[in-house]
């Protein structure tokens, strides 16, 4: 048997494996010195160890201290190697093409981008086509083809942004130039007729603009999806036909509407259209306040004036149009009680919704 270890044996031992471990062409070899010294069999380390079972009681505490005192040093010298190794094989900035690769975030349509395709779907299986006009109106198109002269009060209602880039008038008259931020979709009504001939099915998805301030309800900037069809004999109960097959396509295949009486200048009869709570199926719920109806939009008959803007012959012709908000739409469908959080892009609040 060897002589016992002492605090020489220590110093050569650590010499040793400094030499070894600088010796090592890979940090494969390295790590086979790293065992040969530290390893749990077989290794410098556990042999000393392994010494004090047979050694004789006096010299038993000290071999285990000469044992743990190499152990620890060895160990601060291999952690600083391999620090040194990493460091080296891998300069800062660099990739570590050994990682496993990253996958990129998998993105999904807007709630709002979702509920107007929906609404396009079941329009488009009616016979609609959807047709896209310009967010920055001239006056003639948002107001005057539609019924709205200068002097008329709804127009109040709606007044919106003004901007300076001046067009080509309708009419040629100076008012006639102004353009300004489209206060509903409406006008694209006029801009189809005017290029079509009855009959006519269009759906018209697109943002508008109001001068609102923004709240729980309200945004300056909203989505509107404009309804017209025109053609002949068409009547009121053709209208509410094809609000009922979309309310039952949409929230509910037991919906009800209903129409109230109401006022828009570019329709006659107009109403709101209510469609009944498919939550409490029109018993009176939170969500309806009670009431058993919801409400939807505005809708009516073609105004006759509005045709003669465009030049149709509103005695042979007949039509209806409605509007209804994609907000309001998205609002109901999947109970957001803020509208603003359809606009902040929280992906918290985008991540909810199932598509
Ligand atoms: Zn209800």
């Amino acid at each position: 048997m060897s002589s016992l270890p002492d605090q020489a044996a220590v110093a050569a031992a650590i010499a040793a494996f400094e030499a070894d471990l600088a010796a090592a062409p890979s940090p494969r070899e390295a790590q086979t010195v790293r065992d040969k010294y530290l390893g749990r069999k077989n290794s410098v380390v556990a042999s000393w160890m392994q010494l004090i079972a047979t050694a004789p009681p006096d010299e038993k505490r000290n071999i285990g201290r000469f044992a743990n005192e190499l152990k620890a040093a060895i160990e601060e010298r291999w952690n600083a190697h391999a620090e040194r190794a990493d460091a080296g094989a891998r300069p800062s900035g660099a990739v570590d093409i050994t990682l496993p690769g990253r996958v990129g975030a998998l993105g999904r349509r807007h709630p709002l981008t979702s509920v107007r395709d929906r609404m396009e779907a079941i329009f488009t299986r009616m016979g609609f086509a959807v047709v896209e006009g310009p967010e920055i109106e001239d006056e003639w198109h948002n107001f005057d083809a539609l019924n709205m002269p200068a002097e008329h009060p709804a127009r109040d209602m709606q007044d919106t942004l003004y901007l300076a880039t001046p067009v080509k008038g309708e009419t040629g008259r100076a008012d006639d130039r102004r353009t300004l931020l489209r206060t509903h979709t409406s006008s694209m009504q006029i801009r189809y007729m005017q290029a079509h001939q009855p009959p006519i099915r269009i759906v018209v998805p697109g943002r508008v603009f109001r001068r609102d301030d923004l709240d729980l309800t309200h945004s300056p900037a909203f989505g509107q999806i404009e309804g017209l069809a025109v053609g002949e004999g068409i009547s009121l109960a053709d209208l509410k036909g094809t609000l009922l097959a979309f309310a039952r396509d949409m929230f509910s295949s037991t919906a009800r509407v209903r129409f109230r009486p109401s006022f828009f200048p570019y329709t006659e009869p107009s109403a709101e259209v209510d469609i009944s709570c498919w939550q409490c199926n029109g018993e009176g719920c939170p969500m309806c306040k009670k009431t058993g109806w919801i409400e939807l939009g505005g809708c009516g008959m073609v105004h006759p004036a509005v045709f003669e803007a465009v030049g149709y012959d509103a005695e042979h012709y007949t039509g209806f149009a409605w509007g209804i908000g994609i907000e309001r739409v998205a609002i109901l469908r999947h109970q957001v009680q803020d509208i603003r959080l359809f606009f902040e892009n929280d992906l918290r609040f985008l991540e909810q919704f199932p598509y």
